[in-house]
């Protein structure tokens, strides 16, 4: 049996890995649950599961917490109750929502865990940091985000030095084929209608920017160590293949599926095996097409921001990140415009020092500075 540790259990792709667990319960152990907030989820998945510790970061929660879990559970409560679950498992599911995910694949990686990685933001913001954890022995990053896991099953076709290029998918988002003068005025509703994919809010509109992307283009270099140069973009918007890799002879191998996380995930569970139970399968029967075209770089100007911020590399994609953690946060408040993204991101990124990161201190560090300019970028432009 495969002893899980569910980190973000209760959010869009932690609920998804419950899923996945429950269709194969002799194959998988949750041995433990973590969340930041959502304590009434946290302890109705306890009861479900029955995991020996389950973790709030938000301290205030634990007491509450106690009372909503079986009886013999421990509770956890505080900033470093996430870690503290990240540690005695074979996987640990990383499904923390953005930066704060950072401690939790620290923690993973050090402990020579198997980190099955959802939270795309630590490996980018924390890239040569992470890096280093990741050579400890037993250690390895399994990816979770759809095109990362579709590359890593890819990759599998041939050896690491007959990688010619990596191609990812992008479905392009809600705003695909509108040019950029009419998505000024576009509200917080129609950014988080995304016609794939259903998400949480943050990536939905980072979809919806191709900021996403971007940050997925950073993720394949650190992940497969493939050269920017060698990492390409297109749109595809029926969500069908989920990214592709190109070998030395001209051969592209991709992954298909039906768009469901649920196959990713049990990917990343189940790895160097398949998950028993299929999810995403695709139906032949009937016609379909798959339509392939290049990005609009300028309407949406956070991908070329992105690809930037990769190659000054150092704390640069952290500052990418948090710049547009901040700038995505005063969108959905509707403070600032969708196209103000993109401008609050290019100011901050324009400030860059262009330190390179040694320590999660300096990361963190990197983070706070970036997140005061963007605030500040922010207020310029609020509505
Ligand atoms: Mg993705």
């Amino acid at each position: 049996m495969t002893s899980v540790s569910l980190v973000g259990s209760t959010g869009s792709i932690g609920t998804q890995a419950v899923d996945v667990i429950e269709s194969e319960r002799d194959r998988y152990g949750v041995v433990a649950l973590g969340a930041a907030t959502s304590i009434d989820v946290l302890g109705v998945q306890a009861h479900r599961l029955r995991p020996d510790v389950v973790a709030i970061a938000d301290a205030d929660l634990a007491p509450k917490l106690e009372e909503l879990v079986p009886p013999g559970t421990e509770v956890l409560g505080g900033p470093a109750a996430l870690a503290d679950i990240s540690r005695d498992a074979d996987v640990v599911l990383n499904a923390v929502v953005g930066f704060a995910g950072l401690p939790v694949t620290m923690a993973a990686l050090e402990a020579g865990r198997r980190l099955a990685l959802a939270n795309k933001q630590s490996l980018i913001a924390a890239g040569p940091v992470v890096q280093q954890a990741r050579a400890t022995p037993g250690a390895e990053i399994v990816p979770v985000d759809s095109e990362h896991s579709a590359i890593h099953q890819c990759i599998r076709a041939g050896r690491a030095a007959e990688v010619r290029r990596i191609v990812l998918t992008a479905s392009g988002g809600p705003f695909r084929g509108r040019r950029a003068s009419e998505l000024v005025d576009v509200t917080v509703d129609e950014a988080l209608a995304h016609p794939t994919w259903n998400m949480g809010p943050q990536n939905t509109i980072d979809s919806s920017t191709l900021l996403n992307k971007g940050l997925e283009v950073i993720e394949a270099h650190e992940l497969f160590g493939v050269d920017y140069d060698d990492v390409d973009v297109v749109v595809h918007p029926q969500s069908i293949v989920h990214s592709m890799v190109e070998f030395t002879d001209g051969a592209t191998i991709a992954q298909l599926s039906d768009p469901d996380m649920r196959l990713p995930i049990g990917y990343a569970l189940a790895y160097p095996e398949r998950n028993g139970v299929a999810f995403g399968g695709l139906d032949w029967s009937a016609a379909r097409r798959l339509d392939f075209e290049a990005p609009d770089l300028e309407t949406f100007p956070c991908l070329g921001l992105a690809y930037q911020a990769g190659r000054l590399g150092g704390t640069a994609p952290a500052w990418l990140n948090a710049a547009n953690e901040v700038a995505v946060a005063a969108f959905l408040e509707s403070v600032i415009s969708w196209t103000a993204i993109a401008d609050v991101i290019r100011e901050v990124l324009e400030e860059h020092d262009g330190t390179t990161p040694n320590s999660v201190d300096v990361v963190i560090d990197a983070d706070r500075r970036a997140r005061e300019l963007a605030r500040r970028a922010v207020e310029r432009r609020a509505r």
